[in-house]
């Protein structure tokens, strides 16, 4: 026998966590997670304005659903790689009749459904990571964008959709407070960041994580962004007593500061919608510390903090 066959207890890494990370990435990844865990359920909420499929994934069999999602934001990316290298871990704990963050991975695939939406915002994601051609028609309309916008930098300042709207600000709660403080601010129009669209729920991306939350009853939601290191859980008078308890858990496994959103961007997000309409836990989570988009060479920092939080978001909810 050979070094390389023999039967060590080993797990080929699948989610490479050391680079800048493109839907063509994520899709290949899912590919392979699938074929090495035939027991995920991989699928489609949509589709982007590119016309990009919109992946989701669930692990778990339970009865309790909450959902996960990131890389809403173009220029937060590393959320991504997060969802995807915790999907990864999950399954090689699973497989292996092992513990995730000390919990026994069978015993939170029994009793729990997690759906994870790891990149909601692919093809602005592919912008910021370098993934299209500098030569190519999408490049050229981002630039076309980014002209009236000449003090946020190309491309990493870039947020927003293909179309120029902040899908983070699509949300039917509160959105003409949303479109009442960024037209004051100079967002008028299509940008990279910050433009709230002509409507609610006019982009696909949007609309696309509206419906999957619709069809489903998930008891806990978690929105994942960069950066400060603070989590978010209420909107306006919308505090679930269970939403402080549990954010008050998350804060302290991650060492981030629960607190509130500052008011010019308390409206129209995800969390505010699904706080409005259910009244049960939903967080925005700021990871990783700095200038957006964070380093690659946050991600250990970011995965260990949050670890704990993408386990007991579905045993709390
Ligand atoms: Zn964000």
């Amino acid at each position: 026998m050979t070094y390389n066959q023999r039967k060590i207890p080993y797990f080929q890494e699948i989610v490479q966590t050391n680079q800048p990370y493109s839907y063509e990435m994520m899709r290949k990844n899912l590919r392979e997670l699938k074929e090495t865990y035939p027991f995920l359920e991989i699928g489609s909420i949509g589709q982007s304005v590119l016309k990009k499929d919109l992946p989701y994934v669930r692990i778990g069999a339970g009865p309790k659903k909450v959902l996960y999602h990131a890389g809403i934001h173009g220029n937060e990316w590393i959320t991504s790689v997060l969802l995807m290298k915790y999907i990864e871990a999950f399954c090689q704990a699973y497989s292996s009749n092992g513990t995730i963050a000390g919990y026994s991975a069978k015993k939170l695939f029994q009793e729990t459904s997690i759906y994870m939406v790891p990149m909601v915002n692919p093809d602005t994601i592919d912008l910021v990571v370098g993934a299209i051609p500098e030569s190519s028609r999408e490049y050229r309309h981002y630039q076309a964008i980014s002209c009236y916008f000449p003090n946020i930098p190309f491309p990493d300042g870039w947020k927003a959709n293909f179309n120029g709207v902040d899908l983070n600000l699509q949300f039917p709660a509160g959105w003409r407070q949303a479109q009442k403080i960024k037209f004051s601010k100079g967002y008028r129009r299509p940008a990279p960041r910050d433009f709230v669209g002509r409507a609610p729920l006019t982009e696909p991306e949007a609309i696309a994580l509206y419906q999957f939350t619709l069809a489903h009853n998930f008891a806990l939601t978690i929105s994942y962004h960069t950066q400060g290191e603070e989590i978010y859980w209420q909107f306006l008078n919308y505090m679930p007593k269970r939403g402080k308890e549990i954010g008050e858990l998350f804060a302290k496994l991650s060492d981030y500061h629960l607190t509130q959103v500052p008011f010019a961007s308390s409206f129209a997000g995800y969390k505010d919608w699904f706080l409005q309409t259910y009244n049960k836990p939903a967080y925005t989570i700021e990871a990783g510390l700095g200038e957006n988009p964070l380093s690659i060479l946050q991600f250990n920092k970011i995965y260990q903090d949050n670890l704990p939080i993408l386990v007991l978001g579905a045993i709390l909810a």
